[in-house]
């Protein structure tokens, strides 16, 4: 029987005992009118904080005119957007979507409709171990979690899984498998518990997917959109994808997903191959204009960058030689802190400090602040969380 309000709810998740009415900045209040400091922003979504001024005005003045007209006809806006997005990336077709999964689910369509257009039967897509593409039946089939997988079978097959951060292991899947049509990778992983790799693994990638005319798919979901310090963490390095996927950041907490191509790769869908009804609507494209606007304007990658590095050279000084601590590692705004053991406890003990944070692959504390924290609000983050650390490793 239904007795809570909440029972009405399917039970996908163990849910922290509080809920939040109203944020501001890199600050959110609950029902009792008590002030969280917001350290995971929505799992990287509010990269501009809660309540932007600039992001209000602009859904209220885009709700006002239009939401909502189907993709039957042409949206101004989204074609702006599109137009943003390559020109940020470097990328030279968007298509729209509403989450990161739907963004994969393009993706991997993508590289099977070039395949079949190549006349490669049964291709397949190397993907990674740890990595985490989304729910829905192909990338969860895709995400190397069993966690994930399991009770789902039959899983979506066409996948071949290598270690992640190994160029080695995904060059030498190439004089086996015939079949292969793309590489889908994450530039560091999120949900696997911020990993990561060599700066020089994406080149090498690129590398092995030109010799073998691979598709280089990056899953950017998590680490698109300034997280990392740059618009895209692909950035950091010199190499392009042929086909980059964002979500999280992307509109700032209003639904939308965004799946990149260029080349071929951007030539592939034809009318009637994929589409969406809501994807890339006038209100969730006005989203993502205004959050890219702002970003640009408040000068947001440079301030992922400065309070990012202030964040993990802080807590690395203030937990430096603490027995149980393993790394603290990290790029711009996306960061991980791996103990000795399992610290899923800290999540609890951080709400009760009035702080918001994660925890992710059982032994990583996981930092998503938004992108507008300042530096008062790291420092204020980075003494109570070096406070609750140490006294749970103690
Ligand atoms: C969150 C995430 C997804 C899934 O996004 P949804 O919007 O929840 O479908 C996919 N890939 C990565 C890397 C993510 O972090």
């Amino acid at each position: 029987m239904n007795t809570k309000m909440s029972d009405y709810l399917m039970q996908t998740y163990a849910r922290l005992p509080v809920a939040f009415v109203r944020g501001e900045g890199a600050w959110l209040f609950d029902e009792q009118g008590e002030k969280y400091l917001d350290a995971l922003a929505g799992i990287a979504v509010n990269g501009l904080g809660h309540a932007h001024p600039r992001l209000v005005s602009a859904l209220c003045e885009q709700a006002g005119r239009l939401i909502h007209t189907s993709n039957l006809y042409q949206i101004r806006e989204q074609e702006r957007l599109a137009l943003r997005l390559c020109s940020l990336s470097g990328l030279d077709r968007a298509f729209f979507c509403n989450s990161g999964a739907e963004a994969n689910e393009a993706a991997i369509k993508i590289a099977r409709l070039v395949a079949h257009n190549r006349g490669i039967e049964n291709p397949a897509i190397v993907v990674m171990e740890k990595s985490f593409h989304g729910r829905t039946l192909a990338t969860l089939s895709a995400t190397g979690n069993r966690k994930v997988q399991a009770g789902f079978e039959p899983l979506v097959t066409g996948f071949v899984r290598v270690p992640f951060g190994s160029a080695e292991a995904v060059a030498t899947l190439a004089s086996h498998h015939k079949n292969i049509v793309a590489v889908l990778v994450e530039p560091y992983q999120g949900e696997g518990g911020v990993q990561i790799p060599q700066a020089d693994y994406l080149t090498k990638l690129r590398r092995i997917c030109d010799e073998n005319a691979w598709l280089l798919m990056l899953d950017e979901v998590q680490t698109g959109i300034g997280r990392t310090g740059h618009w895209f963490a692909f950035q950091h390095g010199s190499i392009l994808p042929d086909v980059m996927t964002l979500a999280k950041g992307l509109g700032s907490g209003v639904p939308i997903g965004a799946c990149l191509a260029r080349g071929i790769a951007a030539e592939t869908f034809v009318p009637g191959k994929h589409g969406s009804t809501f994807g890339g609507n006038p209100f969730a494209c006005a989203a993502a204009l205004t959050t890219l606007q702002v970003m640009e304007d408040d000068l947001l990658l440079e301030n992922a960058a400065k309070i990012g590095a202030f964040i993990r050279a802080d807590l690395l000084q203030r937990l430096e030689g603490v027995a149980g601590l393993r790394e603290i590692r990290g790029q711009g705004l996306i960061i991980g802190i791996e103990l000795d053991r399992p610290c899923g406890d800290l999540v609890k003990q951080a709400l009760a400090e009035k702080m918001l944070i994660n925890v992710t692959n059982d032994t990583v504390v996981r930092l998503l602040p938004p992108l507008i924290m300042t530096h008062e609000e790291a420092a204020l983050l980075t003494e109570k969380l070096a406070a609750l650390i140490r006294a749970f490793l103690e």
